[in-house]
């Protein structure tokens, strides 16, 4: 059977990963969390002093290294899931953090990282079988891939989400704190001027505002069935 490469972009916190990795999990294909590397910048650049306590990023001394950051997935088997690694080292659990969140987009707005980050993606899906999400893989990273979808819900229950999915992991933070954090992604995110998050024109559209994880991971199964019977 032919393996095809799968594209998942939209909002923050819309439940793409969710989707993204049970799809993977379920076809047999490679999952890779594009956010994570962008992430995984951001917290190279924190732990370096590259961003000052204004937010100010050290661009000059950034990109004279982001070619030495190397990002990986590593499949943990007793746990069954796949995590985030930096030159080598564990980092799943730094990258999620508030922290990292408020940085993430002025990092990934930056073209040198998005060149590197990018040409990482594209090595990994060379081969095709693959379910890649983000925010510019059905636009920029993946241009032709032959599934691409385009996830939405509404604010408010993407930061429901996103606060429980904190809370449950022990961290502190309040409801309007995250919020006001999606928002803020979204437009940075929205209005870059290289590869913003946009719809591909061929991407269809899931708003899963008012569906349960069962429902749309169905949905994202019928669909992938359409492509490999076509
Ligand atoms: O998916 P996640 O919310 O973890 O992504 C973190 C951030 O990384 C996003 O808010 C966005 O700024 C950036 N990102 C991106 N392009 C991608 C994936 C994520 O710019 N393909």
């Amino acid at each position: 059977m032919k393996r095809i490469t799968i594209a998942i972009d939209g909002h923050s916190s819309c439940g793409k990963s969710t989707m993204a990795k049970d799809l993977a999990r379920t076809i047999g294909y490679i999952y890779i969390d594009s956010g994570a590397m962008y992430r995984c910048c951001t917290l190279y650049a924190l732990r370096h002093g590259l961003i000052d306590a204004h937010g100010r990023i050290n661009e000059t001394e950034l990109e004279r290294r982001i070619n030495t950051l190397q990002v990986g997935f590593a499949y943990d088997a007793g746990r069954n899931i796949s995590l985030c690694t930096l030159n080598g080292d564990t980092v799943e659990g730094l990258i999620r953090t508030m922290e990292v969140s408020a940085h993430v987009s002025p990092i990934a707005a930056l073209p040198f990282v998005r060149r590197a980050m990018t040409a990482q993606q594209q090595a990994m899906g060379r081969e095709g079988g693959i379910v890649m999400d983000g925010r510019d893989i059905g636009t920029a990273v993946f241009p032709n891939a032959e599934l691409k979808v385009f996830v939405t819900a509404s604010d408010e229950i993407r930061a429901q989400r996103r606060y429980d999915e904190l809370r449950a992991k022990g961290e502190e933070c309040d409801f309007d704190s995250v919020l006001a954090n999606l928002r803020e992604r979204d437009r940075i995110d929205s209005t870059r001027a290289v590869a913003p998050l946009r719809r591909a024109d061929d991407a269809l559209i899931l708003d899963n505002s008012h569906l349960t994880i069962e429902e749309q991971k169905q949905w994202l199964l019928d669909r992938y069935a359409e492509r490999i019977a076509d």
